[in-house]
C-alpha cells in the first residue's frame, strides 16, 4: 500500500492540492506598515499619565499601580503640596521589565495611569526605556483624545 502511494506521488498531490486551492483565496497577510491590523480600545500599547481638562495631573500617588504591578516596574516617590494634595516627585516604569499586563491602569482609581494604542517606539540604549513622568505626561498629552475615546468605549462593557 505505501508503495503504491509513493509510486503514484499521491501525498505530494495532495500537499500541492492545498497550495492551489489557497493560492486563489483572498490573502489575509497584513502588509505592515501601509497596512495596520484593527486595534481593541482595550490595546496594551506604550503608557501615558493623563492630565484633567484644566491641566492637573490626575495622579494623586496613592502607589496602588505600583503595588499591584507583578514585574516590580514602577516606582514612584510622592510628596505633600501646599495645598495639601498629595502629588508625586517621581514616577518610572522600567519598560524592560514591564509585561504590559494592564494591571495598573486597572488598579489606578483615578484613570491616570493607562496604556494607549502606541507601539511603534524603540529604545536604543536601556535608559531610552525608562518611561520617566516627564516621558509619561508627554505621551498622554499626545494621545489624550484617543485615550478619552478609548475609555469612553471600554466603559460601555463594563
Ligand atoms: S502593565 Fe503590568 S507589568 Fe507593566 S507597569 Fe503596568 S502593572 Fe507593571
Ligand atoms: S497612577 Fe493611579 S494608581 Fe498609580 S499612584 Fe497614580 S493615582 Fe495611584
Amino acid at each position: 500500500m505505501q508503495l503504491l502511494k509513493s509510486l503514484t506521488l499521491k501525498e505530494l498531490r495532495s500537499g500541492l492540492g492545498v497550495t492551489g486551492r489557497y493560492f486563489f483565496r483572498k490573502k489575509i497577510t497584513v502588509q505592515y506598515p501601509e497596512e495596520r491590523a484593527p486595534q481593541s480600545p482595550r490595546f496594551r500599547g506604550l503608557h501615558a499619565q493623563r492630565r484633567y481638562p484644566n491641566g492637573e495631573e490626575r495622579c494623586i500617588a496613592c502607589k496602588l499601580c505600583e503595588v499591584v504591578c507583578p514585574a516590580l516596574a514602577i516606582t514612584i516617590e510622592s510628596e505633600q503640596r501646599e495645598d495639601g494634595s498629595r502629588r508625586t516627585t517621581r514616577y518610572d516604569i522600567d519598560l524592560t521589565k514591564c509585561i504590559f499586563c494592564g494591571f495598573c491602569e486597572e488598579a489606578c482609581p483615578v484613570d491616570a495611569i493607562v496604556e494607549t494604542r502606541v507601539y511603534e517606539y524603540h529604545g536604543e540604549q536601556r535608559g531610552d526605556l525608562l518611561m520617566t513622568k516627564e516621558k509619561l505626561l508627554a505621551v498622554g498629552d499626545t494621545h489624550e483624545a484617543q485615550i478619552a475615546a478609548d475609555r469612553a468605549e471600554d466603559a460601555k462593557y463594563r
